[in-house]
């Protein structure tokens, strides 16, 4: 563990620690409930709730609910739910932003009471136009010299319903020449008549983000207020908004990069639209990269902090690959899921010679890789389910696999030879003929000869039925996530439906998030969402096969 060297944040915490200008660490992941987490804010809730923890300090988790119009409380539950299930823990209490919207409305006062903030009847396009560009200074409002006695009274006004939407805002009063135009007098109030689900119609004023987020931070002592990188601008306000306040020992911002996955669709425009056209089931569609949908497609938060450890934290904009998010479940998974055996393109396989009726049991092992995982008794019978594609009637060279006079192992078994096959009256195979040697059961020692494949199986008399679902980037990776027109490139094999695959017993008793490796395919989840009672349903979460090197 020493030998992992800090990230820049850790290593500005250790400098404010050691200069005292904190004692303690308060971090926290504040979240606007208007749509669900996804794999970036995943790595923000990971980073604050482990700078806390790594610290002894505090992590807060803090709906941003001053902006009204676009909250919904169907989000809020997934917002709760995702990050339980991140294992943040944020100590049983949810803070709310607008809980402080009299403390708002009071450092308001305090501001217009310092000369330090003004009410201006300019129109958004006016001030817009008045604020200046990159090259040019912006002009002073015509109602920057407002008495204090005028804008506590406007103010007050305001606050009281007495104008219309839109025809004044309160501004900060800093520097209209400032080279950064966040500082160009901002806007940090405005009159807007909406319901707020947490303080109703008792506000029709509303405060903007900018001065609203660092007095949400300084009233809960938050001492590092982490966030991404479009807002390193607005740290110079963030600072001027807590000075001016006078807050004791007040908080301070830090921007890391946001994390981007190449060819991954975050962006809530195209997955409103997905779920919208009905092409996904719902934000937590496994092909979708919202938190709620990596947990049901089987990843595992371990496998996600894995993964944010790999990717790193800094201020260098960069976009990991999600290959590298498949090979931390495979790591995780490894040692952590039993190996079973899964048909999931189903033909039958006869064995001529074995006694019908007969069942007898294999002890296989859970895990070839980790012995502490025990044996299983699997059930072998005269009739089994193999793979469509284990068999050929015309194999090509190298093809080491069933076919007409040729011999395999069935795994964990017996040595079985292809005798004979039956077509339908379309051509299509629909039963193989065997006979097994019984000199070559598993376990036996049998060295008397070799052969050069092994295929999986399950027993037919007890298998249990199950529908598999196979995923694909639900962008078009070759052609990449847009289109010309700026439209989704939709992968239109995203998704598989099996319907029909055929699973050792043992998977019948397979709950809900249940994670399992089927030998060859790769490692798969019981659905949560579609799997009923007599229904069950897996999703692949990853195949065995890598393209990502550590
Ligand atoms: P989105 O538009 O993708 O929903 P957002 O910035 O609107 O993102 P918020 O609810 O405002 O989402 O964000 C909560 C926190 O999550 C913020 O601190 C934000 O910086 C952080 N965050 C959002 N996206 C990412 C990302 N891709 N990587 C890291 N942190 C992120
Ligand atoms: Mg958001
Ligand atoms: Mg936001």
């Amino acid at each position: 563990e020493a030998t992992v060297s800090k990230n820049f944040i850790e290593q500005e915490i250790d400098k404010d620690l050691a200069e005292g200008r904190y004692t303690e660490v308060v971090t926290r992941f504040p979240p606007e409930p208007n749509g669900y987490l996804h794999i970036g804010h995943a790595k923000s809730i990971l980073l604050n709730y482990g700078l806390a923890k790594e610290y002894g300090g505090t992590f807060h988790f803090r709906f941003d609910d001053t902006n009204p119009t676009k909250e919904k409380t169907e989000y809020v539950q997934s917002i709760i739910d995702d990050i339980k299930w991140l294992g943040a823990d944020y100590g049983d209490k949810i803070y709310f932003a607008s809980n402080y919207f009299d403390a708002m409305y009071e450092a308001a006062i305090k501001l217009i009471k310092k000369g330090k903030a003004y009410v201006c009847d300019l129109s958004a396009d006016e001030i817009r136009e008045y604020r200046g560009t990159l090259k040019e200074p912006g002009k002073n409002s015509p109602y920057r010299d407002r008495s204090v006695e005028e804008n506590l009274k406007l103010f007050e006004g305001m606050k009281n319903g007495e104008y219309p939407d839109g025809s004044k805002v309160l501004r900060a009063k800093i520097d209209m020449a400032s080279p950064n135009i966040n500082m160009r007098d901002p806007v940090i109030y405005r009159i807007a008549r909406m319901t707020h689900h947490n303080t109703g119609d008792k506000w029709c004023i509303y405060p903007m983000y900018d001065f609203a987020h660092p007095i949400e931070d300084a009233e809960e002592g938050i001492t590092h207020s982490i966030c991404t990188l479009e807002f390193e601008d607005h740290r110079p306000l963030y600072d001027w908004v807590v000075r001016e306040l006078e807050y004791k020992n007040p908080p301070r911002q830090i921007e890391f990069s946001k994390l981007y996955l190449t060819n991954v669709v975050t962006g809530k425009r195209y997955i409103k639209k997905l779920v919208e056209d009905g092409i996904v089931d719902g934000w937590d569609d496994p092909r979708l990269v919202s938190i709620a949908a990596l947990r049901r497609r089987g990843f595992t938060r371990e496998s996600i902090k894995m993964f944010m450890e790999l990717v790193g934290v800094s201020k260098s904009q960069s976009s990991a690959d999600y290959a590298m998010l498949e090979y931390c479940i495979r790591e995780d998974l490894r040692l952590k899921a039993n190996r079973m055996m899964a048909v999931l393109d189903p033909i039958k396989l006869i064995i001529d010679n074995y006694p019908e009726g007969q069942v007898e049991y294999f002890d296989i092992d859970n895990n070839q890789e980790d012995e502490s995982a025990g044996k299983r008794q699997v059930a072998f019978s005269r009739e089994l389910y193999i793979e469509r594609e284990d068999f050929m009637e015309e194999p090509p060279k190298k093809y080491f696999r069933l076919f007409p006079g040729n011999e395999v192992r069935l795994k964990g078994a017996y040595f079985v030879k292809c005798v004979d096959y039956k077509k339908d009256e379309n051509g299509v195979v629909t039963e193989i003929h065997c006979t097994y040697d019984p000199e070559t059961r598993s376990g036996s020692g049998f060295e008397g000869r070799k052969v050069k494949g092994t295929i999986h199986w399950v027993s037919a008399e007890s298998a249990v039925d199950a529908e598999v679902r196979l995923y694909e980037n639900i962008v078009d990776e070759e052609k990449g996530k847009l289109n010309e027109d700026g439209t989704l490139n939709y992968n239109p094999n995203s998704l598989t439906v099996l319907k029909n695959c055929k699973l050792e017993a043992a998977l019948g008793e397979a709950v809900k998030g249940d994670k399992f490796q089927f030998l060859r395919h790769g490692y798969f989840c019981v659905d949560e969402k579609d799997t009923t009672e007599d229904h069950l349903v897996f999703n692949r979460i990853v195949s065995l096969k890598s393209s990502y090197k550590p």
